[in-house]
């Protein structure tokens, strides 16, 4: 379907992006997963072609690009011709606001140019051996000395946790509120920082996912996000485009999976006939084709809202809900209909499959996405049996 949120801007963008990613992403895919992680390099090549945190000021050496758009065009041709397991975009655009929005003007002015440039990459790190969902839940700790802060704990599953050179930590700072938690950053060398090992996982085999460990780190005044007793509240602000990324991925995904399903049943000839001449493939492709149009739509609006400000938490949840669950059946009607082939490695699908599971897990489960939407009709469980 015609997509029509694109100018001639946009898609001339997006043809950089696409040679950028066939060039060096495509023949690395390999052997990233085979290592664990993407080169650190691909960033510095990223960075050199403008495509790291495109958001960020001039003053700070950024091109001040406001428009979604263009961080959309990122995520689906990195979706598909680079890899899933390249989180350009976790680095970009959902970690680097809260550095950009939130920092204090001496860490902008450090750490800007070197976030836009991919020398220092970045993730967040909010996940806990003990709380994951339920981030009221979290056990680090940061208190103050002086200016300065001393933070000690541990978190795990964080993405780009081995390559990355800065982290967003969540930390609890009152100890007897819920929702009294400080977002602090943590650079690389800081003494007290370790990072433990690079997680085995399903799938997303490029991706560095690592647990981090904090014991006694001083981070300086400069290092803390926004006000210390207030980052559960920011981060709630910055999680409805988080939601948003995700539903781009995941989206961009599902159709990449479509077009390489398409062009294999044309292909493979069972019975004497391609796949794709059998009933049920045919069904099954206009089934995906239909919803994959649909949500492509309905997350295309969700982008013209975010450009204007006005993309609410439960849309947002819907977006990511609808996309995750859509890749992930998906991704299984696309093995299916390989065959064989579907389940080998050798075949761009079967890590497809994988890579796609997580979706409905990691950015707020499906089942988080529920009670965000529930929420918002006024199905609210903790109002409604407070009689609230
Ligand atoms: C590959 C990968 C990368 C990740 N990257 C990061 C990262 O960079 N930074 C970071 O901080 N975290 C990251 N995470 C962590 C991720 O965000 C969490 O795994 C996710 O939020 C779920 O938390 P949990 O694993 O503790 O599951 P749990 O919270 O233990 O949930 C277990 C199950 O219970 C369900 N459940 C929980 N609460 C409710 C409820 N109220 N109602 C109904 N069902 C519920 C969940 O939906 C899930 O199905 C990553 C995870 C993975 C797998």
């Amino acid at each position: 379907m015609k997509r029509l949120i694109f100018n001639e801007d946009h898609e001339m963008f997006r043809d950089s992006v696409r040679r950028f990613m066939l060039a060096e992403a495509e023949p690395h895919r390999e052997r990233w997963r085979q290592e664990g992680k993407c080169d650190k390099e691909v960033f510095l090549k990223a960075g050199e072609q403008g495509l790291l945190c495109m958001w960020a000021g001039e003053a700070y050496g950024g091109m001040g690009i406001e428009d979604f758009r263009f961080e959309q065009i990122v995520i689906e041709e990195t979706m598909r011709n680079g890899d899933a397991g390249l989180f350009l975009t976790l680095h970009s655009r959902l970690v680097g606001p809260y550095i950009g929005h939130l920092g204090s003007e001496a860490l902008k002015q450090r750490l800007m140019p070197r976030m836009i440039s991919g020398e220092t990459i970045l993730g967040i790190a909010m996940t806990e051996p003990g709380a994951g969902s339920d981030l009221a839940g979290i056990k680090s700790r940061a208190e103050q000395d002086g200016d300065d802060w001393i933070l000690n704990g541990s978190k795990t599953y964080i993405s780009n946790g081995i390559n990355g050179g800065a982290f967003v930590v969540a930390a609890r700072t009152v100890p007897d509120k819920p929702h009294g938690i400080g977002l602090f950053v943590v650079e690389e060398g800081m003494e007290g920082f370790e990072r433990g090992r690079n997680l085995a996982k399903m799938g997303l085999k490029s991706q560095d996912t690592a647990e981090l460990f904090f014991e006694n780190v001083r981070v300086p005044a400069e290092n803390v996000l926004g006000d210390a007793q207030k980052g559960f509240y920011n981060l709630m602000h910055f999680l409805a485009e988080e939601r948003l990324i995700s539903a781009c991925q995941e989206i961009a995904h599902a159709q990449a999976a479509f077009d390489i399903t398409l062009d294999y049943i044309l292909e493979r000839k069972a019975f004497g006939r391609p796949i794709g001449a059998f009933q049920n493939s045919r069904f099954k492709m206009a089934e995906m084709r239909a919803d994959l149009d649909v949500l492509q739509t309905f997350i295309d609006q969700c982008v013209l809202l975010h450009n204007a400000g006005e993309l609410s938490a439960d849309l947002a949840a819907e977006a990511k809900l609808n996309a995750s669950e859509l890749e992930n059946r998906v991704m299984d009607e696309c093995v299916q209909l390989h065959g064989g082939a579907g389940y080998m490695s050798e075949y761009r699908i079967s890590h497809m499959f994988t890579d796609a599971r997580v979706s409905r897990i990691y950015a707020g489960s499906s089942e988080i996405m529920k009670e965000i939407i529930g929420r918002s009709i006024g199905l609210d469980e903790r109002k409604l049996l407070s009689g609230g």
